[in-house]
């Protein structure tokens, strides 16, 4: 069945970014979609505001302060409320074997770093089935 675009479901979407341009691109990408987005700058801020908002969607870079994303992504799968939530990472190609390390780590996918603006948003609905 085909939905038009006045049909979609606004998703609610944890963004965990700590860099200031990609959180602001990819907030504007999202919203821009009709997308509610929460931002949070670190692993520990993004812990707790999608324990407390329960997002339908959790955009995770890997490269993070203090708290590296892989085991930002672990520990949103040991809260009970996120254990379905899909987790994408978002990140630039580091080395290889990146994408199953994410994976391990709880993430349902891996979207690279540079993001194309065309089709970012589309990857991300990907992950939430009936968006
Ligand atoms: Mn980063």
């Amino acid at each position: 069945m085909n939905q038009s675009v006045s049909d979609k479901r606004s998703l609610k979407i944890q963004l965990i970014e700590d860099n200031e341009q990609n959180r602001y691109l990819l907030t504007f990408l999202l919203q821009n979609k009709g997308h509610q987005v929460l931002a949070a700058i670190d692993g520990l801020s993004g812990i707790e505001m999608a324990r407390s908002n329960e997002p339908d969607l959790i955009l995770l870079d890997i490269q993070l302060p203090a708290m590296h994303g892989y085991d930002v992504a672990a520990a949103l799968r040991q809260i009970d409320s996120l254990q379905q939530t899909p987790i994408v990472a978002v990140t630039s190609y580091a080395m290889p074997g990146d994408r199953e390390k994410a994976l391990a780590a709880g993430c349902d996918g891996y979207i690279e770093k540079p993001i194309d603006p065309e089709t970012f948003v589309d990857e991300v609905e990907r992950f939430c089935p009936g968006s």
